[in-house]
């Protein structure tokens, strides 16, 4: 039995079209600038987002952290959601490595940061207080897509107050294609409010490794030092830019199938009791355990692995649909769940 593996997006196998496109992928030395591939993929992914530069990278996490403090200084402090990847699920990275101080705020239903919060968080001119720089939001947040009419508004907000935009777009294209249209379109149009964008190529989009940072020339070059210091210039890295390039031209459209499954997990989990679905906007489906069913909440992990199921959380579970998903193995995560819960 083929294990159905709902914990993550990340948990994808490069398709055999990805596999080929890496082997046939040509190579060069990457801090010497010189791999064709990753020049390619750069070059690529600035010009459809509408920016004039972009840097691969490792890892989401190690994009962030140079963006970051390619914004800010030491002793400058960075506007971000409570919940929000750079500054919850980052080991701390801006503020150990950065000395970047982050003001968290809370999120609102939608996920957004209320504009309020957003100017009541920006600190005077005053030595008391840490140099307010940046306003980082992230997009998708918990699978939900901001409106750009809220990322409009945000942006202006932080640009009347002299505050550099960040966006966390590790999913910015799962955004882009709920919005509807062309993605490619959308997603530039997301981009239009920020500085600086980071997207995951290691997601929904299925490559095996990398994340790209999107930004001006003279903001490239500043974190194009910081990820030397990181320890991520890479060397023949072309085999994982082609794949990234491959995923940009051939996986994002798709991502539609996945938020389709997500929408057919969450209809086939509906009215069992104890259980809450949230509606899915994109390929998160979470699941909230209430009442007496709480008391079973720690047996639903090992039962649905015991399916052939694998998913995560505890009294909120976390379904992740990708492109090594079907809907027979949605289907089998829906059975599997109906048993638990008896219904
Ligand atoms: C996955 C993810 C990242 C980056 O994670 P890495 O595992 O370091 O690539 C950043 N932000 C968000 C919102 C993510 O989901």
């Amino acid at each position: 039995m083929t294990v159905v593996d709902l914990r993550s997006d990340t948990v994808t196998q490069p398709t055999a079209a990805m596999r080929a496109a890496m082997l046939a992928a040509p190579l060069g030395d990457d801090v010497f600038g010189d791999d064709p591939s990753v020049n390619a993929l750069q070059s690529a992914l600035a010009e459809r987002l509408g920016f004039e530069a972009a840097l691969f990278m490792p890892t989401g996490t190690q994009s962030n952290l140079c963006a970051l403090m390619s914004h800010c200084q030491r002793g400058d402090e960075y506007l971000v959601g409570q919940f929000a990847h750079t500054y919850r699920w980052e080991g701390g990275g801006a503020a150990v490595l950065g000395s970047i101080q982050p003001q968290p705020l809370p999120h609102q239903a939608d996920g957004s940061l209320a504009l309020a919060d957003i100017e009541a968080n920006i600190k005077p001119d005053d030595a008391h207080f840490a140099r307010t720089r940046l306003l980082t939001l992230e997009n998708t947040i918990g699978g939900k897509v901001l409106p750009l009419a809220y990322l409009s508004a945000a942006s202006h907000l932080a640009l009347g107050k002299g505050l550099s935009r960040h966006l966390d777009g590790a999913r910015l294209f799962n955004a882009a294609v709920a919005l509807g249209g062309d993605p490619y379109q959308a997603a530039r149009q997301i981009c239009s409010h920020f500085d600086s964008v980071s997207v995951c190529f290691s997601k929904g989009l299925g490559a095996p490794v990398g994340s790209v940072l999107c930004g001006s020339r003279d903001f490239i070059a500043r974190a194009h030092r910081w990820r030397k210091m990181a320890g991520g210039g890479m060397r023949q890295a072309g085999v994982l830019g082609a794949a990234a390039q491959h995923a940009l031209d051939h996986h994002v459209a798709r991502l539609a199938d996945d938020h389709a499954l997500a929408q057919r997990l969450a209809a086939g989990l509906q009215g069992l009791p104890g259980v809450t679905v949230e509606a899915p906007q994109t390929n998160i489906v979470f699941v909230d355990v209430a009442g007496p069913s709480q008391e079973r909440a720690a047996g639903v992990i090992p039962h649905l692995k015991s399916r052939g199921v694998l998913a995560t959380g505890l009294y909120r579970l976390r379904f992740v649909t990708h492109l090594d998903v079907d809907a027979a193995g949605v289907d089998r995560a829906i059975a599997a769940m109906r048993d638990y819960f008896g219904a």
